[in-house]
């Protein structure tokens, strides 16, 4: 069989991240810098990395960034307040919320404290139901990659049969409603779900968002298909795989690497976001 065709997410979040430094100058040209406020609540390693990436991405984008570092120890009403301050900053036209929070943080509760038009990740329940009604909002970043992505290398995806692994509130679900706007047929599968490579098998399209490596392999992957693979998982060894294992990867016609596929689309689609809030912002004066 030919070897799939590798999806360069890398390349693509290189291209979306140009067009967001376009937009980006356009507003500054007009006096307006487009802020983004990322809120770091403890030393997560982890998280102190993401945050990293993303302010020097957003830097790279004309995106003027801001860390707001606050200790593990912050109270809910210190951090509402802190979240509130953002609110009003009329330099700030994103704030994303670093997860995951500590555990005495009430995570929902702390969202729906965003502004929904700078919730720049699309997690503030009004966003959410923006997505669910068709209506403009900001959508969650992964689920907005991959779309970009898919259209990126014109994969068809009206008519066709979407399966999704995972059913997470920041991939899983909102993809199901991103995938079914653009007219896909939806098919979700969770860790209930009895025969998850039975449905995989029938994917045009294979979105795997689950977390475990190698879950995938040849028999949950038409030959053909186009495959998503959106699990970060950290190996003993060190080193950094997705949920598709080799065998299920020989299968797809086209496939996402991990790292350099749908991770890179993740931090563009955040500073897209971004721009997009600010442009918006200005329009409503
Ligand atoms: P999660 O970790 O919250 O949940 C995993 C999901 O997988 C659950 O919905 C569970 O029901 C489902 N599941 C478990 N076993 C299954 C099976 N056999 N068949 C089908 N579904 C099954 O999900 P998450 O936060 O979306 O993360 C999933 C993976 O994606 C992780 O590896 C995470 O690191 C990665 N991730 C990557 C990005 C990125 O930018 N590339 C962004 C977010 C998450």
């Amino acid at each position: 069989m030919a070897m799939p065709t590798i999806i360069d997410g890398k390349q693509v979040a290189r291209s979306l991240r140009k067009d967001v430094r376009r937009r980006a100058r356009k507003l500054a040209a007009a006096g307006i810098v487009p802020g983004l406020a990322v809120v770091l609540v403890g030393d997560h390693p982890a998280s102190a990395i993401y945050v990293r990436i993303k302010e020097r991405m957003a830097h790279k984008s004309s995106i003027r960034s801001q860390v707001v570092r606050l200790p593990a120890t912050i109270t809910q009403a210190e951090l509402d307040a802190a979240i509130v301050g953002l609110n009003l900053d009329p330099a700030v036209h994103g704030i994303l919320v670093q997860l995951p929070l500590p555990d005495h943080i009430d995570v929902q509760h702390t969202i729906a404290g965003l502004d929904p038009a700078k919730d720049v990740d699309g997690l503030h329940p009004h966003n959410a139901a923006a997505l669910l009604r068709r209506q403009d909002g900001l959508s969650p970043c992964t689920p907005r990659g991959i779309l970009h992505l898919l259209r990126a290398y014109d994969v068809p995806i009206e008519g066709r049969h979407a399966v999704i692994l995972g059913r997470s509130v920041i991939v899983g679900r909102p993809l199901g409603a991103l995938l079914l706007a653009a007219n896909a047929t939806v098919t979700t599968c969770h860790r209930h779900t009895l025969d998850s490579a039975a449905h995989a098998r029938q994917a045009d399209i294979l979105i795997s968002a689950v977390g475990i490596p190698g879950l995938v392999t040849s028999s949950w992957v038409r030959p053909g298909a186009i495959v998503i693979d959106v699990g970060i998982n950290r190996l003993p060894n060190g080193e950094i795989v997705g949920d598709v294992a080799d065998s299920g990867a020989a299968n797809a016609a086209m496939i996402t690497p991990v790292p350099g596929g749908v991770g890179p689309m993740t931090v563009a689609s955040l500073l897209a976001n971004t721009v997009e809030a600010a442009e918006r912002a200005t329009k409503r004066g």
